[in-house]
């Protein structure tokens, strides 16, 4: 007997951004307070509201980013990402979309995962730190070398916890935490946990789709 599997719809890029920035935005509402309780512990407490601020302004833009080119879609989306989530983690998250956006429009036939990791490169380089420094770069890094890897991003999706994981155990080199030198030991980083729940949820919304 002959299966004959039913042709895929063709992927709706413009529903699929849609649904990415609301789950990204749902993910962040939900975990607000716990992204601003682990900020209470090693810096000012506002990692969560920063960050909802940020996804709801993205949220506000969904209509046009859905509507234009990839690329031009990530430097928007980072421009407002900047100017939203404000803090130190605003220009570092705008940094990453704003140098996907760019590499993606300088070579449209790049492989993503090249231009991911050039686009992590650029957030170390403007927050003058290196992964092992308790921040988000512990995220993006190991992140950056999974998709290098072409770990299938069902499995991504829930090794991301583990990389922020890790940084409980390191102590802050950068940002307000690093004022409290060896006592950030055993408390995990903001930027980390927002970073592995923003990770997971684009992973999980492009598994869904079918588009990985
Ligand atoms: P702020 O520290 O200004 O209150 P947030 O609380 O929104 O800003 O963000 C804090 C997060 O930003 C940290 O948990 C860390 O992951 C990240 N971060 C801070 N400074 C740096 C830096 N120099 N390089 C990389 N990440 C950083
Ligand atoms: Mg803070």
């Amino acid at each position: 007997m002959i299966l004959v599997r039913a042709p895929q719809p063709a992927l709706d890029q413009a529903a699929l951004t849609r649904r990415v920035i609301a789950a990204c935005r749902d993910v962040i509402v939900e975990h607000e307070a716990y992204l601003c309780d682990l900020d209470c512990a090693i810096g000012d407490g506002d990692h969560g509201t920063n960050m909802r601020r940020g996804l709801e302004a993205l949220t506000g833009e969904s209509e046009h980013l859905a509507t234009v080119p990839f690329s031009e879609a990530m430097i928007a989306a980072g421009t407002v990402l900047v100017m939203s989530i404000g803090g130190a983690a605003g220009p570092l998250y705008g940094t990453l979309l704003m140098e996907i956006g760019k590499g993606m429009a300088a070579d449209p036939s790049a492989a993503f995962a090249d231009v991911f990791q050039q686009a992590v490169a650029a957030v170390a380089r403007r927050g003058k730190s290196s992964p092992g420094e308790k921040t988000l770069l512990d995220v993006l890094y190991p992140l950056s070398d999974a998709l290098i890897e072409q770990m299938p991003l069902s499995l991504l999706a829930e090794e991301s916890q583990g990389f922020a994981n890790k940084t409980i155990d390191m102590k802050a080199l950068r940002g307000r935490a690093s004022f409290l030198g060896e006592r950030s030991i055993g408390h995990m980083d903001p930027g980390a946990a927002s970073c592995a729940l923003l990770c997971a949820t684009i992973c999980r919304e492009l598994v869904l789709a079918g588009a990985a």
